[in-house]
């Protein structure tokens, strides 16, 4: 059934013909064969609920986009050199749903694409060359944008940061430099704000100006943290005094995940010079998108920019079908109820288990940070991922971790996760919890 493979064959296939750089994820990795809206299914046929995928934004293989996309590939697809109405009509729907200031589309292949290119814009529209970032953000996966990834860049055996990349603090309210204990949510943004301004002024007096400030809406590598309000106002307010532009890097959260708006910047009341979209806005298919003024994508002058497959008309199918999906189904509401649910469900398993430092996030887009001792914060490393394994393994259900000390249990699941899905995954949390705890030393007194 699997044309003569077994999962030892192809485990040891895979680890001969692939690089050690491309992971596998779990202790036992999955062979996965096949998905449907929430589920995935490994070779033997077992069902797991996928509550971290969140490319496949509507489930996967969702029945309206594989149409889409496999008409259209029977018709015709092409680079971007002709005339096509896909292209026109998913500029468009896409850039109808931003702020009006943001109406020209550059459509790249991935998110990385996509940074790669506001970074390009930001250069030739500012001609500087300095850029601000966040500790622990990623942005993509090509030279550039890699240096400007602490994520990347403050691991080992990751590339230096050049000298022109500025990293200021995540504007973390529970393990950060001020903290929700201590500070009024009103006083978190500006506080956190401060160090991008004093950023800002460092580069000046150095004789420079800001090129580019990247931020995400919601900060995914960094572990889930929710953007203090008034956070990126302020910090937009000090990058453009210094003539740079601020680019909303919505490629993780953007398309209603949140749950309240398309796009998370809107949470935060800002319009950004330059939006970059990517991962669910195909729904698993490749698509990235540059969303801009007219006068940044104006800037690259005379020079064509050309991309064999950013923009071809199944990938624009692809949008078109996401798009209207999301319009027709309910699912940004789907995704503030089932959060919101899963929200004060985590909070009720924290009262329980002392492991549970933090429960955070919005809509479907949530972190579960596992500490040993509510007062000093140890990260529960390892425990985490014993749990995430466990989760996997006794109930079926899929995890992932992340954030600086890999302690943060990560839900983003497909839009279509279910208030039962996320009961199912509340229940698996506890009794992966009970067990895991069991032996592990819980240093706090509470
Ligand atoms: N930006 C953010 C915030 C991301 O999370 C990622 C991918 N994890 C990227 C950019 C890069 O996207 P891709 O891997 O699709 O190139």
């Amino acid at each position: 059934t699997h044309r003569g493979w077994t999962y030892e064959s192809l485990s040891a296939a895979r680890q001969t013909l692939i690089s050690p750089a491309v992971k596998l994820s779990y202790k036992k990795p999955l062979w996965i064969v096949r998905g449907e809206r929430q589920f995935l299914y490994d070779h033997n046929g077992v069902e797991y609920l996928d509550a971290y995928n969140n490319v496949c934004h509507l489930g996967h293989c969702h029945p309206a986009v594989v149409q889409a996309v496999s008409k259209q590939m029977a018709i015709l697809n092409t680079n971007t050199r002709y005339l096509h109405t896909a292209i026109v009509e998913y500029a468009s729907r896409i850039t109808a749903t931003c702020p009006p200031e943001l109406s020209v589309c550059i459509f790249v292949n991935s998110g990385s694409e996509a940074n790669e290119l506001a970074l390009r814009l930001a250069y030739a529209y500012t001609r500087q060359k300095d850029l601000i970032v966040l500790d622990s953000a990623y942005h993509g996966n090509t030279n550039a944008v890699v240096e400007m990834s602490p994520y990347k860049t403050d691991h080992p055996d990751g590339p230096r940061a050049p000298s022109h990349v500025h990293k200021v603090v995540a504007p973390d309210d529970y393990r950060g430099l001020y903290r929700r204990d201590k500070y009024a949510p009103a006083e978190l943004g500006p506080l956190y704000a401060k160090h991008v301004e004093e950023t800002v002024r460092k580069i000046e007096h150095e004789g420079r100006k800001v090129a580019a400030f990247f931020c995400e809406g919601i900060l995914g590598c960094a572990g889930q943290i929710v953007l203090p309000p008034g956070y990126l106002a302020s910090c937009y307010k000090a990058v453009r005094q210094s003539g740079g532009v601020c680019v909303a890097d919505e490629v993780q959260v953007g398309f209603g995940r949140a749950g309240t708006h398309m796009w998370v910047f809107q949470t935060q009341d800002v319009v950004p010079d330059i939006v970059t979209l990517g991962k669910p806005i195909g729904n698993g298919f490749p698509i990235g998108a540059v969303i801009t003024r007219p006068e940044i994508a104006r800037a690259l002058g005379r020079l064509e920019y050309f991309n064999t497959f950013g923009g071809n008309p199944v990938a624009c199918k692809a949008g078109l079908a996401v798009l209207d999906a999301i319009a027709a189904e309910g699912f940004m509401e789907n995704a503030r109820v089932v959060g919101n649910h899963l929200l004060s469900s985590l909070r009720a398993l924290a009262r329980k288990h002392p492991v549970i430092g933090d429960v955070r996030g919005m809509g479907l887009f949530l972190g579960v940070e596992l500490v040993l001792d509510r007062h000093t914060l140890e990260p529960a490393t390892a425990l985490t991922s014993r749990v995430i394994d466990a989760i996997q393994q006794n109930d079926k259900i899929l995890l992932g971790t992340d954030g600086p000390f890999n302690n943060v249990v990560k839900i983003k699941p497909p839009l279509c996760f279910t208030v039962a899905d996320a009961d199912k995954v509340i229940a698996a949390f506890d009794s992966a919890l009970k067990q895991e705890t069991q032996n592990a030393t819980i240093l706090a007194k509470l």
